[in-house]
């Protein structure tokens, strides 16, 4: 088979090239290849609503079948791609099948990173990646289930969250010193810590665990805090980019696959986008690797837009959000972790900002809790370049379009 355009990866930025190729080249083969059996789906809901009921969770898909078929979006769902010959231009399949392409697209997403500790005979962790995961963990999750949670980002509090509303007993274990140390402000992480306990989620920090074995009364997860018992435990310490076959061909990887603001990889023929790329920011300078829904979205326009001859760049400040019980969380661009934040609005109100401000005076990174109405403002600042007014920024009573 040939396909003008084939991807890798029927997930969100795997579907969104799609939907983006067919509107920009109507006549063109496109294919998309995944092996999951299911059609693309968006995974943000799978922490969240997915948890609750199957209705919620055929929210997840954006199109339906019928959608691929009139758009004649060629789909091969169960099929893993497990060679690529850029000499040939040509993938192969699991099954055998070969199809040559002319452009395409490394869209292969990333994968929960496994728990690196012991793990003892017979004990099955949990991981939350796919809507397979996502069902195998909600019908888990009933009332009195012993929940232990490895790792407190973002997947592992929400799922706190979702579990707790389901009436599960929930303990987070989280090595660091405060919730989100590595992202956020730690006004953000005392906040969720507080969010959390009041919630009746048992949060440990500083507690790193090291085994896990099968006891009497269930598993058992020995850390340097104690021993902490569990009927389930899910591991979220995070997700590793899908690279195998980038590497394989030699393409240049650092952290994901490397390609420039215009999705282009090393080899003129193929582009990346989603989770998997490590992608050159021009807003920030500098390649970065963002797992987020912004750039399942939107850098798979671009990478179509150039596949197709165009010239378009991929240049948007980082923002993701997080949905804990009835909190809404959204950071926009980087915080340093070293310098100075103001603080706009209250904690103790649940309605707050938390801003950092380069050297220059503009703005850095962004957290809103409970406050992303003010977030379209703030995008047009980081994008603005534009010096601020410190003191301004930090008063609620100022309007921020005011600032812009
Ligand atoms: P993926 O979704 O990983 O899709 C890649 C697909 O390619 C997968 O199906 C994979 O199996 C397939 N694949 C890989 N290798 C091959 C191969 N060789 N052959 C064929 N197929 C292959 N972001 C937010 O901004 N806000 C949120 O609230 C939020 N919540 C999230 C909740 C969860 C549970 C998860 C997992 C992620 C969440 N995210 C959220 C992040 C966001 O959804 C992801 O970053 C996004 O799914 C990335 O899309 P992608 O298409 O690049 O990669």
């Amino acid at each position: 088979m040939h396909a003008d355009y084939l991807i890798v990866g029927a997930g969100q930025a795997g579907r969104r090239a799609a939907e983006s190729l067919r509107s920009l080249a109507p006549t063109a083969q496109v294919c998309l290849v995944g092996d999951e059996a299911e059609l693309p789906y968006d995974r943000p809901i799978l922490s969240k609503e997915a948890l609750f009921n199957v209705e919620d969770e055929a929210r997840a898909f954006i199109q339906e079948k019928s959608f691929y078929e009139s758009q004649q979006i060629e789909l091969r769902l169960g099929s893993r791609v497990q060679k690529v010959d850029r000499v040939a231009r040509q993938v192969e399949l699991a099954s055998g099948e070969r199809i040559t392409y002319e452009k395409l697209l490394l869209a292969t997403g990333s994968r929960a990173r496994p728990y690196p500790g012991q793990v003892g005979e017979g004990v099955k962790l949990l991981y939350l990646r796919t809507l397979e995961q996502a069902r195998q963990l909600r019908s888990r999750l009933v009332a009195g289930t012993r929940l232990v949670i490895l790792g407190g980002g973002f997947i592992g509090l929400e799922v706190a969250a979702s579990a707790r509303k389901l009436g599960c007993e929930v303990t987070v274990l989280e090595p660091a010193s405060s919730l989100l140390q590595r992202v956020m402000p730690k006004v953000i992480g005392d906040y969720l810590l507080e969010l959390h306990r009041q919630a009746g989620v048992d949060v440990r920090l500083d507690t790193l665990p090291n085994r896990i074995t099968r006891g009497v009364n269930g598993l058992l997860i020995e850390s340097n805090r104690g021993t902490h018992e569990a009927d389930e435990i899910l591991v979220g310490i995070g997700a590793l980019p899908n690279v195998e076959l980038a590497n394989e061909i030699g393409l240049l990887v650092e952290n994901g696959i490397v390609v420039d603001e215009q999705c282009r990889t090393s080899d003129p023929h193929i582009f990346a986008a989603g989770d998997v790329t490590s992608h050159f920011n021009p807003l920030l300078g500098r390649h970065v690797r963002v797992e987020s829904w912004q750039v399942a979205e939107h850098q798979p326009q671009v990478a179509a837009a150039n596949m197709v001859g165009n010239e378009e760049s991929y240049a948007q400040t980082p923002w993701l959000w997080s949905d804990q019980y009835q909190c809404n969380l959204q950071t926009l661009g980087f915080f340093s972790g070293t310098g100075p934040v103001l603080l706009r609005g209250k904690v103790e109100e649940g309605a707050f900002s938390v801003i950092e401000l380069d050297t220059e005076g503009r703005l850095l990174a962004v957290a809103t809790v409970n406050q992303g109405r003010d977030m379209a403002a703030f995008k047009r600042m980081a994008a603005s370049g534009k010096s601020l007014d410190a003191a301004a920024l930090a008063d609620s009573a100022t309007n921020l379009r005011s600032l812009l």
